[in-house]
């Protein structure tokens, strides 16, 4: 018989729980048929995103051509792909996939499961995108947790799940190359790489993803973390977000190799704090998981009463970066140029839109999910919910990010900003976080002259912030 192994977020051979297992269920003469869904979404839109997912996507199809075999790609509606699977490939016995717990793919998925059993075809499913699956860690009365500290508490204490070894000539032998069966589906793939711009080339896929966990360990960002992870100036932390997210790496190699740096080394305190992020990512992926409308809706139900601004010129000028609050631009710039921004400043963007112009917290995770090609539902709406005080554990009302003080006391010599901000090249360090404070001279002297060169603030903070307290008090 065929079992088949379908990829979705998990774009790696190595590693792979639902491939692994597959290999491992194989009985004699059986046949592995390694298969890809082309969601008719995928070929609708067209950002940064997609770009990048491209480019995993054909390392994928390109790792598996070295092991002799081919990613056998399906098209059309889910309903259709998956019927039409089943009869193209009837002596099919079982279906195996790694678990995504987003509610999208949990309607797939439970569609596709159902059609599979109708027709005796064995449905297996694994938690791999996560090092615990979003049902995993629940309180002692089997309700979800809603703040991260007892979460991680007992997070931290379980047994993690080693790396699974692949056997590539076990795969070799049995791996499948069908592709007379699946023309269409080439036909679709060969048009979505033809509109991939190959900028993310050397950014994605395995063999970069191995390359990042390691330099990220051996160049010591990793015994730094604690202190370092906080400056967007520093190039501290791993940057790994979008391997992850593509399934490039998966999260227990990473934690495996984390732990290897822990158990050999002195100083683990920047390791520990490394793997508190990885509790993050599941934490919000449980949250998500059980607040599937928290895309649309705030987590906090009496907040949903909140009214927020939709002023088209503000939102331009947040998402152009054209602010005149530095740190703010800055950052902005960041993700339109290079589709990733560092953690401090998504907060601090984030704290800005909600708190500082007010305008509705769904735009920004809008803004995100077309610009971050690491753009993960679960940990964006997480980050933004967050940031509006919204969400579940997230930031207290009335602790209002100061931009400037964040600023100072995270860009301190202002290197990020000019590294985004040629502009402000010139500009004093005693001014670069507000150089709108500058005299005229001053101006003059530094070749920006506000209001032309770079913008003043379109907002006043402390003017803000209080009609921002008094937004949030009134629904106490
Ligand atoms: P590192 O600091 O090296 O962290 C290692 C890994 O831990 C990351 O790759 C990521 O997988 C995970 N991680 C770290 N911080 C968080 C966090 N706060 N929440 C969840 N997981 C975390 N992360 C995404 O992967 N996709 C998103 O769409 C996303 N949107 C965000 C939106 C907002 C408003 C905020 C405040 C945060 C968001 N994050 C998101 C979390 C975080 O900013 C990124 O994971 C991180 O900046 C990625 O860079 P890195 O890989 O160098 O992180």
């Amino acid at each position: 018989g065929t079992q088949i192994v379908w990829f979705r977020r998990d774009l790696r051979i190595h590693d792979n729980k639902a491939l692994y297992s597959a290999l491992e269920h194989l009985k004699e003469d059986d046949k592995l048929l390694l298969l890809y869904h082309i969601h008719p979404d995928l070929t609708d839109a067209f950002t940064k995103r997609h770009d990048y997912y491209y480019e995993a996507l054909y390392d994928h199809v390109q790792k598996i051509e070295q092991q002799g075999g081919s990613l056998h790609f399906i098209t059309g509606s889910v309903e259709e792909a998956f019927q039409s699977l089943f009869s193209i490939v009837d002596d099919c016995t079982a279906i195996h996939v790694n678990v995504d717990d987003t509610p999208f793919a949990r309607e797939r998925d439970q569609f596709v499961q159902q059609l599979a059993e109708k027709q005796n075809i064995r449905y297996y499913n694994y938690t791999d995108a996560h090092l615990h699956g979003a049902q995993e860690i629940v309180k002692k009365d089997h309700s979800h947790y809603q703040v991260f500290t007892p979460y991680y508490k007992q997070w931290i204490n379980r047994t993690k799940e080693r790396p699974c070894h692949i056997d590539l000539s076990q795969l070799r032998d049995v791996i499948q190359k069908r592709t007379d069966d699946f023309t269409e589906g080439q036909k679709q793939f060969g048009t979505l790489m033809q509109r991939k711009t190959g900028i993310w080339k050397k950014m994605a896929g395995s063999d970069r993803a191995f390359e990042q966990l390691q330099a990220f360990i051996t160049k010591g960002l990793i015994t730094n973390y604690n202190s370092d992870r906080d400056r967007p100036d520093f190039d501290g932390t791993s940057r790994l977000s979008a391997y992850l997210r593509t399934g490039a790496i998966s999260p227990r190699t990473v934690y495996a190799a984390v732990q290897k740096y822990i158990d050999e080394s002195s100083n683990d305190e920047g390791a520990n704090t490394f793997i508190q992020e990885l509790a993050w990512r599941d934490f919000y992926n449980m949250i998500y998981y059980r607040y599937p409308t928290s895309k649309d809706e705030e987590i906090i139900s009496k907040y949903q009463q909140l009214q927020w601004s939709y002023d088209e010129e503000r939102y331009h000028h947040w998402q152009n970066g054209t602010t005149g609050f530095p740190i703010v631009d800055a950052a902005m710039r960041q993700l339109n140029e290079i589709g990733w921004m560092h953690n401090r400043l998504r907060m601090i963007v984030a704290s800005f839109l909600a708190k500082d112009l007010q305008l509705d917290w769904r735009l920004g995770e809008r803004y995100f999910q077309d610009h971050l090609i690491d753009y993960d539902p679960a940990s964006n709406i997480g980050g933004w919910q967050w940031a509006a005080s919204t969400g579940t554990d997230a930031v207290p009302y009335f602790r209002i990010f100061n931009p400037t003080r964040q600023s100072e006391r995270y860009d301190p010599d202002g290197t990020f900003i000019t590294s985004y901000l040629p502009e402000l090249k010139e500009v004093p360090l005693a001014f670069i976080h507000e150089p709108s404070k500058m005299s005229e001279s001053e101006q003059e002297d530094a070749h920006c002259i506000i209001g032309s060169d770079y913008p003043k603030p379109i907002v006043s903070h402390q003017e803000m912030r209080q009609k921002t307290l008094e937004r949030f008090k009134e629904i106490q």
